[in-house]
């Protein structure tokens, strides 16, 4: 099939790439240049693994290329994905759709009868009701259709390729059968498919978030438990994900969610309830955000205590600075806030992360950074594990010690060996794990 992809973002430029990979021919449209430029030449424009390897192969074999002229993409195919952003309104916590709106705006217009456009951004339910009753004022014979996302950054690539499910919601089996052929590759191979309606689809994608948020947060809520009692969140976690019932994935206690979907995603649900009426249905995700925020505080909180009750004058490595390990992705990243706040307090703060010094410097060009894990943590007072990349992992505890002037670690994503790190003599400290020290 001839498909275009509109936004070559974290979600666009994967979506496009393994489209392709399945042997769709493709056309990724941006408003960015230089991302179109570095596509073309089968660069990825943010670190995702496996990515380029993809974009090597597929722009190499010719079913893939770029362009920044939506008239070009509507001439090229009947279909085609909106993958734009969806951030967080600057003035309120609801959904930004300016972007979304401007593609269908400029799509209307020009594309061919009978075009399918599919929506793949996160947005408020009802949206794709909106946008059918936009296109039916200049493009009659043009449909809408939602299929969202559910990538995740670190592994976008393997997440398209083998989804766990992939959900659409339509309003005619003319384009169900047309997103059944685009993902032919997946459903042989058994993904289940959820063909809905679109308003549910566009639900199933904040109900999830809201889940996965909720059970982070609900983890980090006992770990503040934990630390007023005196037991251990770590144990706690692992004793009931081994019910079958609630699972272990996503009850690791720490520093919280960040990243550019969750946040956002939740508060924009909350927002469009609001709007629907039914905002009580869903305050809890209020709290939700609330315990997630509080989390920053409170690593800050016991930073600071742990140096003598000042930052004034001391000296603190970070280890992290993406929102997650394995990418370069650091919008709302939980490593730099807690690190900006540190150096707001009067610390000399140096910054590591193996992908995201270049992302972290535009947001946060103050701060200190390093690519070298002992250079960033030269003459520290004390060192913060803040993202858990597999890097940190594989450090040497007995060599940092001798790099550091205090051996004093926090780490507030609970996932180092800490006892490697004692025997390495370190004192260490963690959210939810009040008796380490
Ligand atoms: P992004 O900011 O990385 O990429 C968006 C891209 O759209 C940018 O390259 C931007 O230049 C481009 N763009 C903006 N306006 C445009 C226009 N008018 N025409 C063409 N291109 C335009 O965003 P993202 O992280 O890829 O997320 C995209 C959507 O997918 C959002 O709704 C997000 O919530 C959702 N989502 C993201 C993830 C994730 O992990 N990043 C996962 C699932 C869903």
């Amino acid at each position: 099939m001839r498909i275009t992809v509109i936004g070559t973002g974290y979600v666009g430029a994967v979506h496009a790439a393994c489209m392709a990979e399945t042997g769709h021919e493709v056309l990724g449209v941006d408003i960015d240049a230089d991302r179109i430029a570095s596509l073309n030449a089968a660069k990825a424009p943010m670190h995702e693994p496996g990515l380029d390897d993809l974009l090597t192969r597929t722009v190499g074999s010719g079913r893939l290329r770029f362009t920044t002229s939506l008239t070009e993409a509507a001439a090229f195919a009947q279909l085609h994905f909106i993958c734009v952003g969806t951030p967080q309104r600057p003035d309120s916590p609801a959904a930004d759709l300016r972007h979304v709106d401007a593609v269908v705006e400029a799509l209307a217009p020009v594309l061919r009868p009978g075009s399918l456009v599919v929506g793949k951004s996160t947005v408020p339910v009802g949206t794709a009701a909106r946008l059918a009753a936009r296109l039916r004022k200049t493009a009659p014979q043009a449909e809408i259709a939602w299929n969202p996302e559910f990538l995740r950054e670190g592994s976008a690539v393997r997440d398209t390729l083998w989804p766990e499910r992939l959900v659409v919601g339509v309003t005619s089996e003319r384009a169900e059968e047309a997103l059944r052929e685009v993902y032919a590759p997946m459903l042989r191979v058994g993904v289940p498919f959820f063909c809905t309606d679109p308003s549910t689809a566009e639900l199933v994608k904040a109900a999830a978030n809201s889940f996965l948020a909720t059970k982070i947060s609900f983890i980090n809520a006992m770990a503040e438990i934990c630390d007023a009692s005196g037991a251990d969140v770590t144990t706690l976690a692992e004793a009931i994900g081994e019910d079958s019932r609630i699972g272990r994935s996503f009850l690791q206690p720490g520093l919280g969610f960040g990243g550019s979907c969750f946040p956002k995603d939740i508060r924009a649900f909350a927002a469009r309830a609001e709007e629907l009426g039914v905002g009580d249905a869903v305050t809890f995700l209020h709290q939700v955000d609330g315990i997630n925020i509080r989390q920053r505080r409170r690593s800050v909180d016991l930073a600071r205590a742990l140096v003598g009750g000042s930052f004034a004058g001391r000296t603190v490595g970070v280890l992290g600075a993406a929102f997650k390990p394995e990418s370069d992705d650091v919008r709302d990243s939980p490593a730099l806030a807690v690190a900006a706040a540190i150096q707001a307090e009067g610390a000399e703060v140096r910054v590591h992360d193996p992908a995201a010094i270049d992302n972290a410097r535009t947001a946060f060009p103050d701060l200190k950074y390093s690519l070298v894990i002992p250079e960033a943590c030269e003459d520290a007072d004390l060192v913060m594990h803040l993202t858990p990349w597999q890097d940190y992992a594989e450090i040497d505890p007995a060599v940092l010690a001798g790099v550091v002037r205090i051996p004093l670690l926090v780490d507030a994503r609970n996932t180092l060996d800490v006892h490697a790190w004692q025997r390495a003599g370190w004192r260490v400290r963690a959210l939810g794990r009040p008796r380490l020290g």
